[in-house]
């Protein structure tokens, strides 16, 4: 009779847990008990969903020049000579 296990999921990445063989999961040296705590098509998901996550987040931060409108302080008014009324945008 084979033993299950707990595949624990992830909650993050939408990963439901539940029981699976122990069998299916993966050798991981570093836990106490030297198995996975997901099965192996959910440990996969999740280290792909990882690694995404982590693209994306890099992406997002290399490349701040998004197409969005961030913080554009009328740059045509201040042309118009004085700039004392222009409103403070720093701190
Ligand atoms: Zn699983």
């Amino acid at each position: 009779m084979a033993d299950t296990r707990r595949c624990i999921g992830s909650a993050k990445f939408g990963i439901e847990a539940h029981e699976a063989p122990v069998t299916e999961f993966p050798a991981q040296p570093s836990q106490k008990d030297g198995l996975g705590r997901m099965c192996k098509p959910h440990w996969n998901a999740y280290t792909n969903a990882l690694r995404k996550a982590s693209i994306a987040r890099k992406a997002a931060e290399a490349a701040p020049a998004d197409p969005e409108p961030i913080a554009a302080p009328e740059p045509v008014k201040a042309k118009r000579g004085r700039t004392a009324a222009a409103p403070a945008a720093e701190a």
